[in-house]
């Protein structure tokens, strides 16, 4: 018998059956005759969403009067992926879903289908949030995410004819959206522009104009906790004449922004991950949700006090800056604190800093984020005041710690010239109580590098969590073969909220009998894969050849070229008889990956996989033995049929510039095997799992560092391996555009002249490694073997684990009672 510990349902299938017809009659006005798989969609969410409303508000109250600190996530994404199973997950009513669903005459596949997924983050980041205020819901934890509800997700990925990325606007809000409560009762009126005057002695911002803040509120419901926390995304709208009739006129008369030009500050997520934009819009955005939700906490723990003792809010909420997009923040809680509450600067800055942690997600210095002070003084007049005394306050205290001029110089918060600039990264780690990396290589780079004379003069702010991801959307919802094999194999189900649990298969890793079930079940999500494939894409993948996989943003330092180059190399080598056709491992390769619209190369090397992918899957000479599949769109619904059928995972990354990764998680969790750097967490995934159970390959960051500094010439990588060369030269040649030799020239020349992040350096010991990879994959067994070891030893990366280390180690706080 395996113990049983996941939820119950609160209904039987009958109850919800009747629920779900309650909703369409009641609430859409529809008979269930009438009734598509997307209005059942619509109901049955409606219906879920009822059963999660009184653990809602226990949650609320007990926050508010609990005796415990809550947290306050602020990020610019939440890439949640879809709602309806993860909350019925949540609460145990998996299988009555599907059964009411069926008796209702549908499909519970289709109907679940009908959820269109928010796309509302570009990657990792975001969904590193969503893992997050998952974790902390589960473990009870009083939380608010706090973000924004944008208009257009990030943009939906499709090819054209020539293999080309084409955007299109992914207005996901076209249809009925049941998770989203709209709270018009609970807005927030955010500032923009304007002056700054003296009245009485004290400085007054008179802004030019205003819009309305709306929260939209998504329960996030805790696995097991019986807790459900609250995602709060903010809307912008216009003040419209209503609000003018009941506001005082001469205040508001000119401050109201056009309707349009207000709902702009939420219309568009930045399709950008680690590349700054100067955009006036972009720092409209980020003050707006920033300032709602300080608002927000302030309404939310001081209700109905008009001089609430603020200097006891940093034991009400913590405030996690997800990298620099919020850390307009700091100024903001300052302002509050002095200019609408009236206290004097040190106590304002004792609360502040006391409120505020900083997670860094970057490495490469050009990549911190920095803003115009000009356009911080047009926008955000009083913050540039406040800005700039904070870096004099700062300089001051620095004086006091070290006599070091150019050190003190070089940590300027506001830089100093003729256009000076606000670094948003020192304001953070200046402003708050502490700094981390997100894994443990990514941490000590920051302080050895990135923030090395912060790191050397506050060396107990700074600190390592490593990232993970949440074991109920990513193994549980994903993959429920494997789930129920782990849950056999360890005799319960409790490794869903326990996740180091999993070391318990450690021994099975060597029961014949189990192997051959784990066998059973990657095959079958391979098969489950392929009908997807077919059914929503229209390609064949053959399920008896390996899948190898390489999905994530589209980036030059992720290194897809790496993959491809070596690929085209492995192409030639069976057509020109190298390598002999009998003695090719059959292999089949996803790419998954969005490019940012102004990223050139990136969307270059698309149209090249694209392309490569045409050609390989039509040439006879290779059929059965390789083949090249690039789904569009690759999302979080993607991600979660993907990698579950995964059996070797590409994290390729050149060392030290993949600050953690995720994927990399996910996939180990899934018993996928890695080829990878030592980059990120790949380094401590290959620490868990054991270094015979990773294919490590490549240059070490310190390698790196001394090629740059030796003065790296790629040409000369070119020269030496003749498979490279080979590559490179049937790209140049044509191969893969048609016989036109232009259409790759940019990435050609970029490889053989710049090539800044080594692609060509790590070529050899990467093409080298894929023989090892094929003899270990021919001992099936052998390879199983290794595939459990990585499931059973990679606990580490739950989320949960993350989400207790920043408690421990930063949020000092911890479950309601
Ligand atoms: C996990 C995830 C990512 C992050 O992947 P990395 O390989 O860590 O860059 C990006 N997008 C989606 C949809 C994901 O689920």
């Amino acid at each position: 018998m395996t113990e049983q510990t996941a939820p119950k349902s609160p209904v039987t299938t009958e109850q919800f059956t009747n629920e779900i017809k309650e909703q369409l009659k009641y609430a859409q006005g529809i008979t269930v005759e009438q009734a598509t798989d997307a209005d059942i969609y619509v109901a049955a969410s409606l219906a879920v969403r009822r059963h999660l409303v009184d653990s809602w508000a226990t949650t609320q109250k007990d926050m508010v009067n609990g005796s415990t600190k809550a947290v306050g996530y602020l990020s610019a994404e939440f890439l949640m992926g879809k709602q309806l199973r993860n909350a019925l997950l949540n609460l145990g009513m998996l299988a009555e879903f599907d059964d009411a669903v069926k008796a209702l005459g549908h499909d519970p596949q289709l109907v679940v289908d009908s959820e269109y997924e928010p796309g509302l983050g570009n990657g990792g980041l975001g969904r590193l949030a969503a893992c997050f205020i998952d974790s902390l819901a589960s473990l009870g934890v009083p939380a608010f995410g706090y973000g924004i509800q944008y208009k257009y997700g990030i943009f939906k990925q499709e090819f054209d004819a020539e293999g080309k990325q084409v955007e299109r606007p992914d207005y996901w809000l076209a249809n009925e959206e049941p998770w989203g409560h709209i709270d018009y009762n609970r807005s927030q009126k955010v500032n923009f522009g304007g002056q700054v005057v003296e009245e009485d002695g004290k400085k007054v911002w008179k802004p030019a104009w205003s819009v309305r803040a709306v929260p939209v509120d998504y329960m996030v419901p805790g696995y097991k906790s019986g807790r459900v926390n609250t995602l709060r995304l903010w809307s912008a709208k216009s003040y419209d004449e209503f609000d003018l009739l009941t506001f005082n006129k001469s205040e508001y008369l000119d401050a109201v922004k056009p309707q349009v030009e207000a709902e702009n500050i939420s219309k568009i997520l930045y399709p950008e991950d680690s590349t700054p934009q100067g955009k006036r819009l972009r720092l409209e955005q980020q003050y707006f949700f920033v300032a709602a939700s300080i608002h927000d906490a302030i309404r939310v723990f001081y209700p109905g006090q008009d001089k609430p003792d603020l200097t006891t809010f940093p034991n009400k909420i913590t405030f996690q800056l997800n990298d620099t997009h919020p850390v307009i923040g700091i100024p903001e809680l300052m302002r509050v604190l002095i200019d609408e509450y009236g206290y004097d600067w040190d106590t304002a800055w004792d609360i502040t800093t006391k409120t505020f942690n900083y997670t860094c997600h970057t490495l490469l210095p050009e990549a911190l984020e920095v803003w115009p002070a000009r356009l911080i003084g047009e926008l955000l007049p009083r913050h540039l005041e406040i800005i700039n005394e904070i870096n004099d306050h700062f300089l001051e205290e620095l004086k006091g710690l070290t006599r070091d001029k150019e050190r003190i110089n070089r940590m300027r918060i506001v830089t100093e010239g003729d256009d000076p600039q606000v670094r948003m990264a020192y304001l953070a780690t200046a402003g708050g109580s502490h700094v981390n990396g997100v894994a443990e290589l990514h941490s000590q780079l920051l302080k050895d590098v990135t923030l090395r004379d912060f790191s050397d003069l506050f060396p107990k702010k700074f600190t390592n969590v490593t990232n993970g991801v949440t074991p109920r959307r990513f193994i549980r919802l994903a993959n429920p073969r494997l789930s129920n094999l782990i849950t056999e194999g360890l005799g319960t189900d409790k490794w869903l909220s326990d996740l180091d649990l999993l070391q318990g298969l450690v021994p099975l890793a060597d029961d014949p009998e189990f192997v051959k079930k784990f066998a059973e079940v990657k095959h079958a999500n391979k098969v489950a894969f392929a009908n997807f494939a077919k059914d929503r894409y229209g390609f064949e993948a053959n399920p008896d050849t390996m899948f190898n996989t390489m999905v994530k943003r589209l980036h030059e330092y992720k290194r897809q070229s790496l993959k491809i180059l070596a690929l085209i190399a492995r192409y030639a080598a069976i057509k020109n008889g190298t390598i002999n056709v009998d003695d090719v491992l059959p292999r089949t390769v996803f790419f998954g990956a969005k490019a940012a619209p102004g990223y050139y190369m990136a969307k270059l090397t698309i149209q090249l996989i694209n392309n490569v992918a045409r050609v390989v899957n039509n040439d006879p000479d290779v059929k059965g033995k390789l083949a090249v599949h690039f789904p569009a769109n690759y999302n979080v619904r993607l991600a979660q049929h993907l990698i579950p059928a995964t059996e070797l995972d590409e994290q390729i990354s050149q060392a030290g510039k993949e600050a953690s990764g995720t994927g990399n998680m996910k996939f180990a969790l899934n018993g996928a095997l890695t080829v990878g750097t030592l980059d990120g967490a790949n380094v401590e995934i290959r620490e868990k799992v054991g270094a015979d159970n990773f294919f490590l390959f490549g240059m070490t960051v310190d390698e790196v560092e001394d090629l740059y500094e030796k003065g790296y010439d790629p040409a000369k990588y070119y020269e030496a391996d003749p498979r490279l060369k080979m590559a490179i030269d049937m790209i140049s040649n044509g191969a893969f555009s048609d016989g036109d030799r232009n259409t790759y020239a940019p990435l050609v020349a970029d490889w053989l002249t710049k090539d800044y992040f080594m692609t060509l350096a790590d070529f050899t010991s990467y093409a080298d490694i894929q023989y090892e990879i094929e003899d270990l994959y021919r001992d099936q067994d052998a390879w199983n073997r290794k595939a459990i070891l990585n499931v059973a030893n990679t606990g580490y990366f739950s989320s949960d684990r993350s989400i207790e280390d920043y408690l421990e180690r930063i949020w000092h706080t911890g479950p309601l009672a």
